[in-house]
């Protein structure tokens, strides 16, 4: 229904001269995290035009009602003339008498929200997502736009938006300027070919990375797109690195993707591998959630939530590629890519929530996701266990053809079917669809068990069709399983403050929970050094009085431990692999099997 009006808007205002909306913001004061925004919407809007801020944006599925950062909304029409305005809604600011002519709008934005990659604006850069900074009318989103940037001297600007001069910018609708964010400030840039596009890296603020290094990986990890989809959804494309304090984490865009990472957290190898495997996440986005999306996101409506039970597939999918996407390029070693897996097995089992919720009921609930303890044992987790059920369903796929199809082809079938800027979106009857067509049998029964309940993953069975196991040993040397209580905990006042009560683990049992502050066991004082070491001297099965306090209460429970394995799994190769299984792991991660 929307579409079809869109459709009607563009056609209605096709005849209209000069239908251009210019957007303008001046950024020369930038130390008080504020930029003043001008736009001129084009003649003939009617008597009444209601602009709008959206109350979220793309690759962050949570209202953030981004009308909050607009102070000193003014709005002119011909000749200068004040209009008249009132808020309709939160968001909304309905203009009347505006008559034939253009109107002008006018406002402050407050732009000091780093970490939401929203909008940023201080004495060094401007960081700009239109969804936090310009409005729109719902009967000009079609019209093409311009964007003008008043900068300190010295700033350099950049976007996936076509640029239209030093610090200009066009495009074709809003809808491609909201989803091309602009960075303009002080900033280091490179530029690489690859695959016949063209590809920059923009780095703002210093830290500890090596940009040649970063640069000459990135060129690799972009060379990976070939190994899923026929195609590119874009000639040029955007990395922005932002090296900065606090703020961490990326959102993909149509062409670009921003990237955050405290300044110094580009190194060791460890950390530097993350970051580029965040970095393969979002340039995967370009197709898996922008070219090609759920139905429910095509066209994206920025006033309310848009519910869909594939977000799972958005991100978790992206994910599951990630890492693969780092070994075929040759960046990750095999064991790098198999300490990886491991984690994620020990996430998983480690996760009480991964196995209460289905990653559909997950996904449609995303917009309300809890986060920490509460998280951790009732949610399944988007990301995670999207990835798992991604894992499982590719190995269904490349197991059941004799490794003929993975789930590659499925994202491949997906993004030639699919063009959402053409208005197409999928649902997860058309995936299904998808998978009964390329295996010639019917899916429902799968998606039941392993999409829209909690998945049962099996990693025994999920290794070993391609070689590998999981193994608690150290050195191939048995070692014994330890003392376990199931919580965790911080230094606080007084004793040590509990942070996480696993679901089901022995501290829950008893009746523990987060913020309970443990004092003593068996009424011997607890310290930060002793709060663990005081456990594993103790055996399963023991159990130990703890004193702690609860509303500034003092209270004893009495906690049975349990156990757990001592060291955390390791993904390693099985003994003998069979040529069959050899073959499936290179069908898989399009890699030869390790030969040592
Ligand atoms: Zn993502």
């Amino acid at each position: 229904m929307l579409r079809l009006a869109v459709a009607a808007f563009a056609l209605t205002l096709s005849t209209v001269a000069d239908a251009t909306v210019h957007y303008a913001i001046d950024l020369t004061s930038p130390e008080h995290h504020s930029g003043k925004v001008r736009i001129v919407f084009p003649a003939g809007s009617g008597d009444t035009l209601d602009v709008k801020m959206p109350a979220w944006r793309t690759g962050r599925y949570e209202i953030l009602d981004l009308a909050n950062g607009v102070s000193e909304f003014a709005a002119k029409g011909q000749g200068g003339r004040a209009l008249q305005w009132q808020k309709v809604d939160k968001s909304t600011w309905r203009i009347q008498g505006a008559g034939s002519g253009p109107i002008t709008v006018e406002y402050d934005v407050y732009a000091n929200e780093l970490g939401l990659r929203s909008r940023h604006i201080d004495d060094s850069h401007a960081y700009l997502d239109a969804s936090a900074v310009f409005m729109y009318a719902d009967s000009f989103r079609q019209e093409d736009v311009t964007v003008d940037l008043k900068v300190p001297s010295g700033w350099r600007s950049f976007s996936g938006l076509e640029a239209d001069g030093a610090n200009r910018f066009k495009g074709a609708n809003w809808d491609i300027l909201v989803d091309s964010p602009i960075e303009t400030g002080v900033s280091r840039s490179f530029a690489f070919k690859e695959g016949g596009r063209d590809y920059q890296v923009v780095f703002w603020g210093d830290g500890n990375y090596d940009a040649g290094q970063t640069v000459a990986d990135l060129k690799k990890i972009v060379a990976q797109a070939p190994s899923i989809w026929s195609g590119y959804p874009f000639q040029r494309y955007v990395f922005m690195i932002h090296a900065t304090d606090g703020a961490g984490g990326a959102t993909e865009h149509r062409n670009s993707t921003v990237i955050q990472l405290p300044r110094n957290a580009f190194q060791p190898r460890t950390k530097y591998l993350k970051f580029l495997s965040t970095a393969a996440h979002e340039f995967i986005h370009t197709w898996n959630v922008k070219a090609y999306r759920a139905g429910a996101m095509v066209p994206y409506r920025y006033q309310d939530e848009n519910y869909t039970d594939l977000l799972w597939l958005h991100e978790g999918s992206t994910d599951y590629f990630a890492d693969q996407f780092l070994l075929q390029a040759g960046i990750m070693k095999p064991d790098e890519y198999f300490g990886a897996l491991a984690d994620a097995v020990d996430h998983y089992r480690r996760t009480p929530g991964a196995s209460a919720q289905s990653v559909a009921e997950t996904s449609f609930n995303e917009w309300i996701s809890p986060s920490g303890d509460r998280a951790r044992n009732a949610w399944a987790n988007i990301y995670a266990e999207g990835s798992m059920v991604s894992w499982m369903l590719d190995l269904k796929l490349l197991q059941d053809s004799g490794g003929k199809l993975s789930y590659r082809n499925v994202h491949e079938t997906l993004y030639q079917r699919y063009p959402s800027e053409q208005g197409k979106g999928f649902s997860a009857t058309d995936v299904k669809a998808i998978l009964a067509e390329l295996t010639g049998h019917s899916w429902d029964a799968w998606w039941a068990q392993n999409v829209e309940s909690p998945a049962p993953v099996d990693f025994d069975r999920l290794l070993s069709a391609v070689g590998l196991r999981i193994s608690y040993e150290d050195s191939d040397k048995s070692v014994p399983k330890q003392p376990w209580a199931g919580w965790k905990a911080d230094q606080a006042e007084g004793g040590m403050k509990l942070t996480g009560v696993e679901r089901g683990g022995p501290a829950w049992n008893a009746g523990f929970v987060p913020d309970d502050i443990i004092t003593a066991f068996d009424g011997r004082r607890v310290t930060k050094d002793r709060f663990e070491d005081a456990l594993t001297e103790r055996r399963a099965g023991d159990v130990v009085t703890v004193s702690f306090f609860r509303r500034d209460q003092l209270m004893q429970k009495k906690l049975t431990l349990s156990s757990i394995e001592k060291n955390k799994p390791k993904v390693v190769k099985v003994a003998n692999p069979t040529a069959a299984q050899k073959a499936l792991y290179q069908r898989w991660l399009l890699t030869p099997y390790p030969a040592n």
